[in-house]
């Protein structure tokens, strides 16, 4: 493992949320985070109504916990109704793009060359991707789990990205059920991404962190920080509690 495998947990709070429960959500976890930022990074991802202000909030409070947003378009600006580029969630402060994620992929038709580009625009903005990959329970069921990941990753995986990149593998039946893989099963799909990485021109396998996400809680996160290739964590619905959140960081920054 090398130093920019620090772990890294991160809250997406999907489309929840108003103004004043974004910044009391935002307040409680900079409170229940603060052991924690010497051994583990952290970030929560606000749906994009909230990321100035959740932002300002972030840095009034001066502590550790970073920004990030669930999605961004390819485009610099221009003619693009609706969208947000890589360069206005700079703007906002953020510091993370998750893009890929199965929910943006199903719902939106989001397909990993469309990812890609994504991928690539947050580079371009100077903020760092986080790729989601993750088969379907069909998928797992026919034993085709290891190839879909892999058919993910390589289209999804911009070039050049050196270390400034973070892959999270959700498996998708594991999302929002309270479902998991069993140990086993996660550490062979992240010891395929770490395997695969290396086909990735210009990236550097051994420096990326791979977090796992799904129905990730406090009772599990300890057992899951503790898998081999596991970085860290990316986290839905328990990230909308501050007191789980700071407790699923404690347990990665305790397996260091
Ligand atoms: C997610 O959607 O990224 C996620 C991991 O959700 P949950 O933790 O709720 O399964």
């Amino acid at each position: 493992m090398t130093d920019t495998r620090r772990p890294f947990v991160a809250g997406n709070w999907k489309m929840n949320g108003l103004r004043a429960d974004g910044l009391a959500l935002a307040t409680s976890v900079a409170a229940a985070t603060p052991e924690q930022a010497d051994q583990c990074d952290v970030a929560i991802c606000p749906p994009a109504t909230l990321l100035a202000t959740v932002g300002e909030r972030l840095a009034e409070i001066g502590g550790a916990v970073a920004l990030g947003a669930q999605d961004c378009a390819v485009a610099v600006h221009g003619a693009h109704t609706g969208d947000i580029s890589a360069e206005m969630l700079a703007d906002t402060g953020c510091r993370y793009v998750i893009v890929g994620h199965s929910e943006r992929r199903v719902d939106h038709g989001e397909t990993s060359a469309l990812v890609h580009d994504k991928a690539q625009a947050v580079l371009r903005a100077g903020l760092i991707p986080i790729v989601c990959l993750g088969e379907t329970e069909a998928e797992r069921d026919q034993g085709r789990a290891l190839a879909i990941v892999g058919e993910q990753l390589s289209g999804s995986l911009p070039n050049d990205a050196g270390s400034a990149l973070v892959v999270a593998y959700e498996p998708v039946w594991a999302i929002g059920t309270g479902r998991t893989p069993t140990e086993d099963e996660i550490a062979e799909v992240h010891r395929h991404i770490r395997n695969e990485m290396a086909g990735v021109s210009g990236i550097d396998p051994d420096a990326i962190r791979v977090l796992y996400g799904g129905s990730v809680k406090p009772a599990n996160a300890t057992a899951i920080a503790a898998i081999e290739n596991v970085d860290g964590a990316l986290v839905g619905g328990a990230s909308l509690k501050a007191e789980d959140f700071g407790a699923i960081c404690q347990s990665f920054a305790e397996a260091v």
